[in-house]
């Protein structure tokens, strides 16, 4: 039996992939699986409410898991990341066996930057499952994706969870639920949607909330009966839309989706229809089903089951994949491209390789690699220089991502302030704009209005109910860089947003959302309280007493716009036998840290930012101070003279 284990390469997956926990040959199943007992859903859950425990409950109960199997080879586990940012980055997917049945769940990105493949999902799928803590009822986070697959007309099944809790609430969570779906507008038969109350950890689920409900059969039994089954044609000539892409290092690129018609099998001749372009021949290598099980008999890949696809040299999201050459291009919802970028390069400062274990260009060069394969919205190209790297996406958080998984890993890395990918179009510059939806407190849409208006947003649609107002706003990417990190200011962590492409339109000029300058380091060595005491009175201090500077690092904010060149290792003159660094004597105001993604948002493009598992340092691209002023000089004739 060929298994590729949930721990190899394949289960480390960035964002928004769609992932198999294992992977396995299709064989034929004694019964014939037919659409009819397929049924496809995308499962929508705040972090922490319980997501990862319910999915392995019903493999659990569906006979899925191996005797052997630990209960911590989770299915739909999350990394650290999405805990601290509270959404889900890695979408992981997974198949329940039930009976005769199939039950493909497919989990839906939370941030966004992933507005393009939400809808690809909810095209995949005909049903959405909520799963709710019965105490804490639906957060803002899940909204957006909710609102998503409402729109799309999918019947949906709510799951409050955690109904053991000692203070849950199920029936006001249930209204609440309820009220959710009436803002949302969900049509009058989804809102008949059926409730299911239970405990995920307990694994128990009924109709009413019961703490004696034996199992989670009511809920299997609930997906079965209220979700619709695939509307594909099993009789007709194979056929699938590529929804996805993975990787594997060894079957290479694999083609996901849900099959639409026929079947198809391994050896099989197919051919990938693109638009516009001459159909290519392929031989199907593999077929893979999702599965939390390596040991179960894979399912024959018939219409209406979600499958994985190998035997490709080349393949893309949006290609139709058929038995016939002649079939049509399946039409599809684009892939946004990516419009920004940032630079990875060789840490190349006084502390590189001191914090971190991986800081060679080799290394950087290689992981990269591997993120652009199995990573579908993000691109890695080489540049002219050998130790730097061009990454682009759909916008800076995915990015973000990224360099903090690397910091984690052990990787030192320099990162510059991202850019917008902007094009000639007609002799002319053009950048991207896109199209932000947000969802504010009432209270909140001043702050926000004036904001997007800084940010050169114009606003297309407002309208408010139940003490929100939804705004859809037009702006230039560029403008939406940091905007994140405002609006969880300006709202206090009550706003939502989410963004889509739009077009790409005239440049539309100067965009500043950083006012100040900084306080530069001119020296190597350790903060001292005395000099930061002095430092402290011209800005905002960055770093504090004990840390290690160096020339060139920025250690501060300087409230008018020019960089002030500063020495924070001065030790107060001692006439004792004091040691140096312990001359804490007068208290400074705790030093402003920036997380990483905030800190890549915060330079400018002559700074960077440093990021090694220890520390993210902000810094100048030159270091030395007089070949910063020799720059500077030269950048101001170019562009006088240019
Ligand atoms: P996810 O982030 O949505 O995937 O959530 P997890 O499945 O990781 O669960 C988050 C936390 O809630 C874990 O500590 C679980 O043990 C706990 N949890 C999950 N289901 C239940 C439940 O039914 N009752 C209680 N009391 N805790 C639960």
């Amino acid at each position: 039996m060929f298994r590729i284990d949930g721990d190899s390469s394949l289960s480390h997956f960035p964002a928004c992939i769609l992932a198999f926990r294992a992977v396995i040959p299709a064989v034929m199943s004694e019964i014939p699986i037919t659409p009819d007992r397929i049924r496809n859903i995308a499962i929508i859950a705040h972090v922490d409410h319980g997501k990862t425990t319910l999915v392995d409950q019903m493999l659990k109960q569906a006979g899925s898991f191996r005797e052997n199997q630990t209960v911590d080879d989770r299915a739909m586990d999350s990394m650290d990341q999405e805990r601290e940012r509270g959404i889900t980055i890695k979408a992981k997917n997974t198949s329940i066996r039930w009976g005769d049945n199939i039950i493909n769940i497919v989990d839906t990105p939370g941030h966004a930057d992933f507005g393009g493949e939400v809808e690809r999902v909810m095209k995949m799928v005909d049903g959405v499952m909520l799963v709710v803590d019965a105490y804490e009822g639906p957060q803002a986070q899940t909204r957006f994706v909710l609102k998503k697959a409402l729109a799309a007309g999918l019947t949906p099944i709510v799951f409050v969870n955690k109904i053991d809790r000692a203070n849950a609430e199920p029936l006001e969570v249930h209204d609440k639920v309820l009220e959710l779906f009436l803002d949302l507008e969900a049509t009058e038969e989804q809102f008949e949607a059926p409730f299911l109350y239970g405990s995920a950890k307990n694994g128990f689920a009924d109709v009413e909330p019961n703490e004696n409900a034996p199992d989670m059969v009511p809920l299997l039994d609930a997906i079965m009966e209220k979700i619709p089954a695939p509307k594909v044609d099993p009789e007709a000539d194979f056929t699938m839309l590529v929804s996805n892409i993975d990787w594997s290092d060894y079957v290479g690129r694999i083609a996901i989706g849900k099959i639409l018609s026929g079947t198809v099998s391994v050896a099989d001749t197919v051919w990938r229809i693109h638009d516009g372009e001459k159909p290519q021949r392929a031989k199907i290598s593999k077929v893979f089903e999702y599965n939390a099980l390596a040991t179960s008999e894979a399912e024959i890949a018939v219409a209406g089951n979600i499958v994985g696809l190998s035997g490709f040299e080349d393949v893309d999201i949006g290609e139709t994949i058929a038995a016939d050459s002649e079939a049509a291009h399946i039409p599809f919802v684009e892939i946004d491209p990516p419009t920004v970028m940032m630079s990875f390069a060789v840490n190349d400062g006084p502390f590189a390789g001191t914090e971190g274990d991986r800081v060679t260009s080799r290394e950087i060069r290689d992981r990269l690699i591997r993120e652009g394969r199995t990573n579908v919205s993000i691109k890695v190209e080489d540049t002219a220089s050998a130790g730097e790297f061009k990454v682009s996406a759909r916008g800076a958080m995915q990015v973000a991502v990224v360099v903090e998984q690397m910091r984690r890993e052990g990787y030192e890395v320099l990162v510059t302030r991202p850019t917008v990918i902007k094009r000639e179009i007609d002799g002319k510059m053009h950048e991207p704009f896109e199209t932000l939806y947000l969802e504010v407190p009432d209270d909140a849409v001043g702050g926000c209005m004036q904001s997007l208006a800084n940010r050169k947003g114009t606003t297309e649609a407002m309208s408010a109910k139940n003490g929100r107002t939804n705004l859809e706003v037009t702006i230039p990417t560029r403008g939406l860089i940091g905007f994140e990190f405002e609006l969880l200011n300006l709202t206090s962590g009550e706003g939502i947003m989410s963004h889509l492409f739009k077009e790409y339109r005239p440049d539309s000029g100067d965009i500043r959302t950083r006012h100040t300058g900084t306080l530069v380091s001119m020296e190597k060595g350790e903060a001292m309280n005395y000099s930061l005491l002095n430092i402290e009175t011209r800005g905002k201090l960055f770093i504090s007493p004990g840390e290690n500077v160096y020339e060139g690092m920025i250690v501060g904010e300087n409230p008018r716009t020019d960089d002030l060149p500063v020495n924070p290792t001065k030790a107060k003159h001692v006439t004792n036998h004091r040691a140096a660094g312990s001359d804490k004597t007068v208290n400074l105001t705790p030093a402003l840290k920036f997380s990483l993604e905030r800190a890549i948002e915060y330079i400018e493009p002559d700074e960077l930012v440093e990021a090694t598992p220890k520390n993210i340092r902000l810094r100048k691209r030159i270091l030395d101070a007089n070949e910063r002023k020799r720059a500077k000089k030269k950048a101001d004739t170019d562009s006088v003279t240019g």
